[in-house]
């Protein structure tokens, strides 16, 4: 079992990076966390997770198997029935706690991230883990306010119970670690069941901080397992374990349709969030700033390393060509920069396969017959940086609309300019993937709005905004980008089973 002390970092760089007792792991080894305990993999087998900045392994990642899951089944199991008899209140409390302690650590958990996913500090400390915050308290929120519905018209008076499922699972992928972590076993938690959740090998360590910050809360041993190692692996033993009852995941479409397969064969529970193509279209009348200011953000936020990112940018004929003159400007004005340096806003990818991916989709719009207006290669910095795994934001034209590079995800910092003449034509392009995430849509025009918002085949749509979340709201997606809600009383409702209860009015 490795401790909390010592801190011994192999990569030089990385000691002047990660500094605090949360992110110190003996010998440069993460560990398990399992009935309320560290835990080495029971194989003794461990595989190495880069610092996507500089091109260099920094920590050894637990490769669970079979065994390590089997425990913390066992330990999720015993846990169950005294968690699900916890006052909600209680439960509640225990999240703010976590949440007071994440505050508490708050710079830890920064560093932590973004050394992990080569992400700007800028970002984890506007976005991720503030968002990880509000996760949390939301869910602390729900905990307290949910609950059944009561039914009285008829001859008979009846009321629903939400009680929790037992033992569930939750699987997130790399590009928003702890958010998305947070964001699923929060409302597991508030909801009364045990977890065994399962982060990114690519991005395990606030994983393993927030079990230790979770431990110390006061989160009682067994009620949260977070298992490190391969999806192929750890995840795909998660899914077909016969005693987890629902699996809550988030990755790419291939991963979800693996998973919802085998789940059928058990008939478990399961929530699907999953990949996009998102389309933002802009109008002739759209605020012509705040558009292509928009357009570059929902493109390359996160080096476009976000399931929202809006990869295929429509735009009205008639204001094409200033349009695309001065998004090809704004793209230029982003420095690429060390994520650890406070002033950088766009940096690295999270991994060497993810770069050459993204890298090979470039490749093929070219072959496909687009052209490459801005960007295109991957970029060298100086210094500790210089085998960093970084890309030029990058912009397309003149490819058509159902090419590869127009209908798959690439999931990078790489968007597609297409011209539309009508509304009609919009939707359609927008339409015409077999995604259904999210879109945004830029116009003055609130009739306009209104009316490609009920057409569009998406789960979310933003007018005149992108990537704004009131997390009370729906979230999820259409066709391929997944299968049911989250948002709090939806998350609420995926890990809860309803108990109708009827008796006759006359009683
Ligand atoms: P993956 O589908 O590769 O992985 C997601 C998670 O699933 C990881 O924890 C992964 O583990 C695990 N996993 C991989 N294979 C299996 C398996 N056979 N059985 C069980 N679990 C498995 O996605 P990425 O991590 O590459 O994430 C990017 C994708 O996530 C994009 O498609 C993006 O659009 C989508 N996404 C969707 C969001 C939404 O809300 N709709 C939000 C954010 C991202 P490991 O990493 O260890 O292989």
């Amino acid at each position: 079992m490795a401790t909390l002390s010592k801190p011994s970092n192999s990569v030089e760089e990385l000691t002047n990076s990660l500094t605090g007792e949360l992110a110190n792991f003996s010998g440069d080894k993460l560990v398990n966390f399992i009935d309320g305990r560290e835990f080495a993999p029971l194989s003794g087998n461990y595989f190495p997770t880069e610092d996507p900045a500089i091109g260099k392994p920094y920590l050894q990642v637990p490769d669970s198997d079979e065994q390590d899951l089997n425990l913390a089944v066992q330990a999720a199991r015993r846990a169950f029935p005294a968690w699900r008899n916890t006052p909600a209140e209680d439960r509640a409390r225990l999240l703010d706690r976590i949440a007071d302690l994440i505050e508490q650590h708050f710079e830890e958990f920064v560093r932590a991230e973004c050394v992990d996913t080569g992400k700007p500090l800028w970002l984890c400390r506007t976005t991720d883990i503030p968002r990880t915050i509000a996760n949390l308290r939301t869910f602390a929120d729900g905990a307290r306010t949910f609950s059944g519905e009561v039914f009285t018209k008829s001859a008979t008076r009846g009321y629903t119970l939400r009680q929790p499922i037992g033992v569930v699972a939750t699987i997130s992928p790399w590009n928003l670690p702890l958010l998305l972590f947070t964001w699923k076993l929060a409302p597991a938690l508030a909801a009364g069941n045990c977890v065994i959740a399962k982060p990114s090998e690519v991005t395990p360590l606030t994983a393993t901080m927030f079990a230790r910050v979770a431990a110390m809360a006061g989160v009682p041993p067994g009620v949260l397992n977070v298992l490190h190692g391969r999806g192929a692996k750890i995840g795909a033993a998660i899914t077909r374990h016969p005693d987890i009852a629902a699996i809550s995941f988030t990755g790419g479409t291939a991963t979800g349709t693996e998973i919802y397969s085998t789940a059928a064969r058990q008939l478990k529970k399961v929530s699907l969030e999953l990949g996009g193509k998102n389309p933002t279209i802009i109008f002739d009348d759209a605020d012509f700033d705040a558009a292509v200011d928009g357009a570059a953000r929902a493109a390359f936020t996160n080096q476009g390393q976000i399931c929202l990112c809006g990869s295929r940018i429509l735009v009205h004929a008639p204001l094409y060509q200033k349009f695309r003159e001065a998004l090809i400007a704004r793209t230029a004005e982003i420095q690429i920069g060390d994520p650890l340096d406070e002033t950088t806003r766009y940096a690295a990818t999270v991994s060497r396969p993810h770069m050459e991916k993204i890298l090979s989709y470039i490749d093929l719009a070219q072959q496909e017959g687009g052209a490459v207006l801005i960007g295109g290669h991957r970029a060298t910095l100086e210094g500790r940086c210089r085998n960093g795994y970084f890309i030029q934001p990058t912009l397309l034209e003149g490819l058509s609309a159902n090419c590869r590079t127009n209908q798959e995800e690439i999931f990078g910092p790489v968007a597609a300019l297409l011209p539309f003449a009508t509304e009609a034509e919009a939707l359609s392009i927008a339409n015409s993937t077999t995604y259904g995430l999210s879109a945004s849509v830029w116009t003055k025009d609130a009739a306009r709005a209104e009316r490609i918002s009920a057409h569009l085949e998406s789960g979310t749509v933003w007018i005149n905004c992108w990537n704004v979340r009131d997390l009370d709201m729906p979230f999820g997606g259409m066709k391929k980008s997944g299968i049911g809600r989250e948002g709090k009383r939806r998350a609420m409702e995926f890990f809860t089973e309803e108990r109708s209860v009827i008796a006759p009015t006359s009683n």
